[in-house]
Formats: structure tokens, C-alpha cells, sequence
């Protein structure tokens, strides 16, 4: 007796570039096999979902969320972040350590990623780069990675000093994992709370420069070449959420050269620009901020040209209290989960023609790779069945009251959104159906 059979589906598997309708059978939470439409036959299945006209791809993966837990659940729980992630098609996440206390520690990766704790996908974890995130004395990188790190990241916050960013790549290098660098040299961003533009000037605010971004990039760069030749290593920087033409243009050079570099972009910085913040709106704060257009052009083209490697939402869960103050005040960040596809549908397909399938590779295959996950972010026979099914065409607007996370906090409510997910599968079980 087999679990699941999904009919008609559009078969779409990025990795391999392979697009043809088909069966897929699900056993045992693995896919044990594809076929064409109707090859399956004489078969006893508990359940089967006919998806005539739908998408049928690996689960989405998304290597930066912030789940808040624990101490801070009264914005997010691991269980209701994981809900969100599951019907934004997502059945991989990785956690940022900036909850309270920092995730710095064996003890606290091993109590996040227990069962206990309710993840409705499959859940990963990036401890703290540095204890307490202090940016001084790194944290047990061995034992960590032991318990399942799958990188190290101070996030909220750069490794600033040079010298343990230094020791911090070739720790992690030892043990073939990437430090994730959130890229922002915040001597020159103090009181910052938008980008420098006109906009912030004539909001009177303070604005960060694209410098404070490109600056961090490039010395981490720069330290990846100097590990290189110095150590006999081959150290992975992985930069998240880049949002600069001028950190991009770093980032192509290292590539070019050969360099174990990596980047993310998110959603609303090849959506938005920094004009969203018009009206003092805190629910389009968030840090690296949105730029100019000219830099949201250059994040676009770098997703086309594959220069980034990854879509990753930043999900930022806030409550509304603590977004309805003055903007300045307002902390930084804005839930993602569930927009991404359907922005990315919209903005990078639709309006700039990139493919589905490279969209797909993005936030599947390519994270995938760069986690050294095996057996996810494919539809391969034997691997995980993590499965996303949507319609690629259809057109819907999301309602932030109707998201699923504990917190609304998004600059997209009423937004039109391109490709709605009918369900979503994580290791054989149906984790979000519509
Ligand atoms: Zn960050």
C-alpha cells in the first residue's frame, strides 16, 4: 500500500531542467517513482490529489528566517513559523540564532531542533557565529556542527572585526560550512534607519549608504582570498540579503575569480524600493534596507544573470505594537513566507522574464546545494518528498490578516500575487492544503 499518489501534475524539476506532465507516487515520506500520465496503474493508495494544471515541484527551501523562539513567542513560535513557511510552499527553513537567549550553544541548537517544538517542515539552524553574537569570541563551531549547524551567522548583526571574521571562515571551513555575513559596517550606519537618498532626506531621516554594505563584502572577500593562499583552505562566505549594485558588482568579481562566495536576495528589495517608506511606513523597515531603483535593478539582474544563488525571505516576524511607533524607533524587519513565491512569480517571471524553473532552482535546488542537503530540493526517486503543487498562473492578493504567522507585519497586504499553492508536502504528509 503506497501513501500518496498526485495525477496530471506538471512535473517541474530545476536541477535537471526537466518539465513534463506526470504521476508521482509518494511511499514512506520518500518519492518512490514518476511516470507518465497514467502509469501508474493497479495500485492501492490511501490518498491521491488529481493536480490537472498545477505545478509539481520540490518543496521550497529558505536558508534565513527568523522564528522568534525561544523568548520572544509572542511574535512567532517555531510551530507557527513553520505554519507559515509550509503555505508559502516551503518544507525547508534555517533559523537565525537572534532569538533570546542568541542561539550560541549545543544546548540551545539541540532544544530548538527538538520535536517538541511543534516545526510542521523540515527545520535547519544556523548558531551564532560569535557567542552572544558579541562579534568577539567564537562560539563551539566542532560541537555545533556536530549537533546539526549547518553555518554560522551573526545575523542582525555583521562579524565586524577583521580578525574574527578571519578566524570565523577558517573555523568554518574545517568543517565545510559557510559563514552567513549580514554585510553592514554599522560604524557608519548608527542612527540609521532607511537608505540615504533623497527620500530619507526628505523624510529626515537618517539614511545608511550603500557603502556600509559594499564595504563589509568586500573585506570579507578580500579575506577569503588571503585564507586561500595563507591557509591551504577553501573558506565559504555565503552574503545574506544582498541589496547593492555595489556589493553585487564584489560579488560577480569573487565569483569570476573562483572564490567560494554565495548570496541571497529577498523578495521586497527586487520589489520595493525605499519610496514604499513614503508616509513614515514602519512595515516597510527593514535592515539592509529598501534601496533606489537603481540598486532593486541591479538585484534583478543579478538573480537573472545568476549571480545570486538563493531567494531567501528574512521572514522578520514583529507584533503590531511594536511596529506602531514612531519609524524611527520601529524595529527592523517584515514577515515573507508566504508572499515569496507569488512575488517572485510576478516580478521576476512575469515582469522580467526569468523562467519558472529558474525561479524554482532559487528556492529549491540551489539552497539545497548550497546546505549540502542531500535528498531535498529535488524530485528525484528516493529522495524526501517535500513537494510544493500550485498554479503557476493564478492571480490572487494576499490579506496579511489572513497570514498564518503570529505577526502581519508586511508591506505587501492587498498585493497582487502570481501563483497560488494548493498544497504543500512535507516528507509524505499533506503539511498546508488549501
Ligand atoms: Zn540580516
Amino acid at each position: 500500500m503506497s501513501d500518496l499518489l498526485i495525477r496530471n501534475a506538471r512535473l517541474l524539476e530545476p536541477a535537471a531542467g526537466f518539465d513534463e506532465p506526470g504521476d508521482l507516487l509518494i511511499r514512506d515520506g520518500r518519492i518512490a517513482a514518476l511516470e507518465s500520465p497514467g502509469g501508474f496503474t493497479g495500485l492501492e493508495v490511501q490518498d491521491t490529489i488529481d493536480a490537472a494544471g498545477m505545478v509539481l515541484a520540490p518543496g521550497l527551501i529558505d536558508v534565513h528566517v527568523h522564528l522568534r523562539e525561544p523568548g520572544q513567542t509572542y511574535k512567532e513560535t517555531i510551530a507557527t513559523g513553520t505554519r507559515a513557511a509550509a503555505a508559502g510552499g516551503f518544507t525547508t527553513v534555517v533559523a537565525m540564532p537572534n532569538t533570546v537567549p542568541v542561539n550560541d550553544s549545543v544546548e540551545s541548537l539541540e532544544w530548538m531542533l527538538a520535536p517538541e517544538r511543534g516545526a510542521q517542515v523540515h527545520l535547519l539552524a544556523m548558531p551564532a557565529a560569535t557567542l552572544g553574537s558579541m562579534g568577539e569570541t567564537l562560539s563551539e563551531y566542532e560541537a555545533l556542527a556536530k549537533a546539526g549547524a549547518v553555518g554560522f551567522t551573526d545575523d542582525g548583526k555583521p562579524v565586524l572585526e577583521d580578525h574574527v571574521m578571519r578566524a570565523a571562515l577558517v573555523a568554518a571551513a574545517r568543517l565545510g560550512l559557510p559563514i552567513s555575513q549580514h554585510a553592514e559596517d554599522t560604524r557608519l550606519t548608527g542612527g540609521c534607519s532607511m537608505n540615504a537618498g533623497v527620500v530619507a532626506f526628505r523624510l529626515g531621516l537618517r539614511g545608511m549608504t550603500v557603502e556600509a554594505e559594499s564595504k563589509i563584502v568586500e573585506r570579507d572577500i578580500q579575506l577569503l582570498r588571503e585564507i586561500e593562499k595563507a591557509d591551504k583552505l577553501r573558506p565559504h562566505l555565503h552574503v545574506q540579503h544582498v541589496s547593492t549594485a555595489k556589493a553585487l558588482i564584489a560579488i560577480r568579481e569573487a565569483k569570476r575569480q573562483g572564490l567560494h562566495v554565495t548570496c541571497e536576495a529577498a523578495p521586497h528589495h527586487f520589489t520595493l524600493t525605499e519610496a514604499a517608506i513614503e508616509g513614515y511606513n514602519t512595515n516597510a523597515k527593514m535592515n539592509p534596507p529598501l534601496r533606489a531603483e537603481h540598486d532593486r535593478m541591479a538585484v534583478i539582474e543579478a538573480l537573472l544573470d545568476g549571480t545570486v544563488d538563493c531567494i531567501a525571505t528574512d521572514h522578520a516576524p514583529h507584533a503590531a505594537h511594536e511596529k506602531e511607533v514612531e519609524f524611527e524607533r520601529a524595529p527592523n524587519g517584515i514577515t515573507g513566507l508566504e508572499t515569496a513565491l507569488g512575488l517572485a512569480s510576478r516580478v521576476l517571471h512575469r515582469e522580467h522574464g526569468l523562467p519558472l524553473a529558474r525561479i524554482l532552482a532559487l528556492m529549491s535546488a540551489q539552497p539545497a546545494a548550497l546546505l549540502k542537503l542531500k535528498d531535498r530540493g529535488t524530485l528525484r526517486p528516493g529522495s524526501h518528498a517535500d513537494l510544493v503543487l500550485f498554479s503557476p498562473d493564478w492571480e490572487w492578493t494576499f490579506t496579511a490578516a489572513q497570514s498564518l504567522s503570529k505577526s502581519k507585519n508586511t508591506p505587501f497586504d492587498q498585493a497582487q500575487m502570481l501563483g497560488r499553492i494548493h498544497a504543500t508536502i512535507s516528507e509524505g504528509r499533506i503539511v498546508y492544503r488549501d
